[in-house]
């Protein structure tokens, strides 16, 4: 059959989607600086699919151009079509970022730790996943079984990885049923992101080409475990110089640290509803289940907000320094990585600003909000929020998960969990 390889320029959506248009890979010279046509409405396409409801109407242009910074062609050498796309920022017409481009939200954040602290942020995500290419036995949490059972769909993907220039760290069959797990190295903030998202394509174009899903729903299933997705942070200060870990202050923590995590901690019932941005997701965040409840930082604890990692055969304190580092777990992948880390290091960089002390670690820590439409109030009522997001991203934001939470409010848990479980 005659073929023509064709390209695909896409953003990471509100809904967490990878949405975008393709077009013939000869026109991508003349694609790089016009990009691909968009509308303000397309913002508002919900994680079902219809826009249910938009402040944009039908009027209006910009457009997704392509960042050759964010580019992925991997060919899974199968006869299938290369995978060839871009990761794009929203722009105007006239090639100015819209104020409701994810990438420039997190290129904001990462440009105010900079202009507060003198500092920037060095970002890893681990992200968890159902495979549905292998059956779910007892007894196959973290087991060798399992990581064999899932046949050639974890060397695909590691493989399709390394060509996106992804770093994998580590694959792993997970605590859940038919649960996978993959961690990939650790980038500058908006790399991370770009990785967060080509990692989650790389599962699902893997998992595709054997005729099966890789399912990144936080909740696939109401009894059983969520899929979350942690965030690893560091603070770096200049080219080289680590400034997240200070031996024996409070938790370890430089005083940037401290003061970052108290920001996050502070912010979180407002950040908590573009982290854990679905309905679904609070049916994550619930006891026993390796994911937080409560807004707190802990050492070496899984059921923490916000851990503070273990460092592996460290001989030296520069090593310490280097491996520190802190882990945001109240993340799942229905969340714009864009979106979560960007409100992390904006709710850090304003701890830092303000000097925002750690709680008291006696004093009984704060739930997170129970639900995404407590979660939506704390956004709504947060004028920090407001400063971050702008006015237009954040009302089409609010706009857009309210009617998203009223659409599912009928179903119950199982029902939720397999709705949702189609849709990620
Ligand atoms: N599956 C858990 C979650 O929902 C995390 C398990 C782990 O600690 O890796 O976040
Ligand atoms: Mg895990």
């Amino acid at each position: 059959m005659i073929r023509e390889e064709l390209v695909f320029v896409a953003t990471c959506d509100v809904s967490g989607h990878v949405r975008g248009k393709g077009f013939p890979a000869r026109e991508l010279p003349h694609r790089l600086a016009k990009g691909i046509g968009w509308t303000g409405s397309n913002l508002m396409m919900s994680p079902a699919g219809p826009i249910w409801d938009t402040p944009f109407g039908t009027a209006g242009d910009f457009m997704i151009v392509p960042d050759p910074g964010a580019e992925v062609r991997v060919d899974f050498g199968d006869g299938s079509a290369v995978e060839h796309f871009f990761l794009g920022d929203m722009c105007t017409t006239d090639g100015e970022p819209w104020e409701c481009c994810p990438r420039a939200f997190l290129r904001r954040a990462v440009r105010e730790l900079e202009a507060v602290a003198g500092l920037h942020l060095i970002a890893a995500f681990e992200q968890e996943f159902v495979y549905t290419g292998t059956d779910d036995r007892p007894g196959d949490a973290y087991a060798l079984g399992a990581f064999r059972r899932q046949g050639n769909f974890g060397e695909a993907f590691i493989a399709a990885l390394r060509a996106a220039g992804v770093g994998p760290d580590s694959f792993l069959a997970e605590y859940g049923a038919r649960q996978f797990e993959v961690t990939v190295a650790p980038q500058p903030a908006l790399t991370a992101a770009d990785h967060a998202v080509i990692t989650r394509e790389m599962a699902r174009a893997a998992a595709w080409r054997l005729g099966h899903r890789a399912v990144f729903s936080p909740k696939p299933d109401p009894d059983g475990v969520g899929n979350g997705v942690h965030i690893h942070m560091s603070l770096w200060r200049g080219a080289n110089e680590p400034a997240t870990y200070e031996a024996g202050g409070p938790m370890d923590l430089t005083t940037p640290a401290r003061h970052f995590c108290a920001g996050i901690l502070h912010h979180m019932p407002a950040i908590c509803a573009l982290t854990a941005p679905s309905p679904v997701s609070y049916l994550r965040l619930v006891p026993n289940r390796w994911a937080p409840t409560l807004i707190d930082l802990l050492r070496q604890d899984r059921g923490a907000c916000l851990r503070i990692c273990p460092v592996f055969a460290a001989a030296t304190p520069d090593e310490v320094a280097r491996q520190f580092n802190i882990e945001f777990r109240a993340a799942d992948a229905a969340a714009r990585p864009y979106l979560a880390l960007g409100a992390i290091i904006f709710a850090g960089a304003d701890g830092i600003r303000r000097g925002l002390p750690l709680p008291d670690p006696i004093a009984p820590a704060p739930s997170l909000p129970p639900s995404l439409d407590a979660a939506l109030d704390h956004l709504a009522a947060s004028e920090a929020a407001r400063g971050w997001l702008g006015p237009t991203h954040l009302d089409a934001y609010l706009r857009f998960k309210r009617v998203e939470a009223e659409k599912v409010a009928g179903l119950a848990p199982a029902e939720l969990c397999a709705h949702y479980a189609e849709i990620y």
